[in-house]
């Protein structure tokens, strides 16, 4: 009998209707014989409701109370899957994240799973049961819930497999598979039968939102065997897994885009050792990530500095980045809530120069200005006016995986 962990997102349990369809898709799979745990989201929209309340009521809303809030979405779908189990006659119980230890840290918001124990769920599996498992949330230290940031029941469900070893975690949602780009963007996307690893995580890091980075992290630890399938239908969906020999064979497997970025300028900063230390220390003990961080030769002994971050963090960085140009004199702190940045990733990269040269010509041949630029082993990110980032990621992907671009060969780049 295998062991499986399924994880249903949003859409896949957006209405009574879908959790219906959901139990049915459990059922089938119960009937085969599988052992399951089944890792449910909010009902769709219903996270994003849950945060606007909060934001309707004070500016920065207690991040401890956010949690006990928003952790409510995914306790609703849980419990109203388990419901329509038992109704069809099957044996199911739903647990919560403290419910079955899911133990993280205190960073509310985005919380880090330091341990889960299985003993309930296993207790639970043993006795026939279907185990139906909110996703995203947690408990930390003296008891109080967490939720693992945005997109985290992939991570709930990964964390589960690797704890249970399970023999695959199979991440249900609204496209049948990892495409080249996003097909609800790029029409011309095409889907992938399998990804590595490492350009998953790449992917997932740079806003391709199919998989959560955290959880494409720790099935890469854990070698857990993950696919991604569509809900709706029956179709094949990409396994996730490590690299062979002919996944190198390919230049660029996907471009991705990310519309939620924000760029932060702190201008006229004192060119001297110690003050990017000064800036960015602060915003790292927040937690906020960030990006893309470019700084201009200086002028008079002054250098204007940009960085990248999440939109969501915007509020709070700025906050801080004011306080600390106060302090060190900066002569003035700018912002763009809305840029984007366009990436292209493929393990072939490793061997092939001129990707990025490439890419440069491709946006300029749009007349699209390229405002900063990073690359990796295997990605090259730009970041772009936010207007433009569409009309890039389509370019991007017509030259590179619909045109099957080459790169020039090594060292002509
Ligand atoms: P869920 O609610 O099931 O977790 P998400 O909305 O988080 O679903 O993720 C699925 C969405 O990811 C798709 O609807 C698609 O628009 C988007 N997406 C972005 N990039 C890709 C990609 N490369 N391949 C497939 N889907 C992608
Ligand atoms: N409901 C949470 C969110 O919207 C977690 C998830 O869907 O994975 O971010
Ligand atoms: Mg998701």
């Amino acid at each position: 009998m295998a062991l499986v962990v399924q994880k249903y997102g949003g859409t896949s349990v957006g209405s009574i209707d879908r959790i219906k369809a959901v139990a049915a898709r459990v059922a089938k799979a119960r009937d085969r014989g599988d052992r399951l745990v089944v890792v449910v989201s909010a009902m769709a929209g219903e996270t994003n409701r849950l945060f606007k309340l909060a934001s309707e009521l004070t500016e920065l809303p207690d991040v401890r109370e956010t949690d006990a809030l928003v952790a409510t979405g995914e306790q609703v779908s849980a419990a109203l899957l388990s419901i329509r189990l038992q109704g069809l006659g099957y044996p199911a119980v739903s647990f919560l994240g403290f419910q079955m230890n899911l133990a993280t840290d205190s960073n509310h918001g985005r919380a880090r799973i330091k341990s889960v124990q299985c003993d309930r769920v296993m207790r639970a599996l043993d006795d026939g049961r279907i185990v139906v498992v909110a996703g995203y949330q947690g408990v930390n230290a003296d008891g109080d819930i967490t939720t693992l940031g945005r997109g985290a029941s992939d991570l709930t469900a990964v964390a589960l497999a690797a704890a249970l070893k399970a023999d695959a975690c199979e991440i249900y949602t609204d496209v049948d598979g990892v495409y080249t780009a996003d097909p609800n963007v790029c029409p011309k996307a095409k889907k992938l039968g399998r990804i590595s690893y490492d350009e998953m995580l790449e992917m997932a890091g740079l806003g391709a939102k199919v998989l959560q980075l955290r959880s494409v992290e720790l099935a890469r630890r854990y070698n857990v065997p993950l696919v991604v399938r569509s809900s709706f239908s029956e179709a094949e969906g990409t396994w996730v897994g490590k690299e062979d020999q002919s996944m190198e064979d390919v230049l660029v497997s996907g471009v991705t885009l990310d519309q939620n970025q924000s760029k932060i300028t702190i201008a006229g900063v004192e060119d001297r050792p110690g003050l990017a230390a000064r800036i960015f220390g602060p915003i790292a003990d927040a937690g906020i990530v960030v990006d893309m961080i470019i700084q201009n030769a200086s002028a008079d002994g002054r250098t204007d500095m940009t960085f990248t971050i999440g939109r969501e963090d915007l509020p709070r960085t700025l906050d801080l980045t004011r306080r600390v140009a106060n302090e060190i004199g900066a002569t003035d702190v700018r912002h763009q809530d809305q840029t984007a940045k366009v990436s292209v990733v493929g393990l072939g990269m490793r061997s092939h120069a001129g990707v990025a040269a490439r890419m440069f010509q491709v946006l300029a041949n749009e007349r699209i200005n390229i405002e900063m630029i990073a690359t990796s082993e295997i990605k090259v990110s730009v970041v772009v006016n936010s207007k433009y980032g569409e009309l890039a990621m389509r370019a991007l992907h017509d030259a590179f995986i619909n045109g099957a671009a080459t790169a020039a060969p090594d060292g002509l780049a």
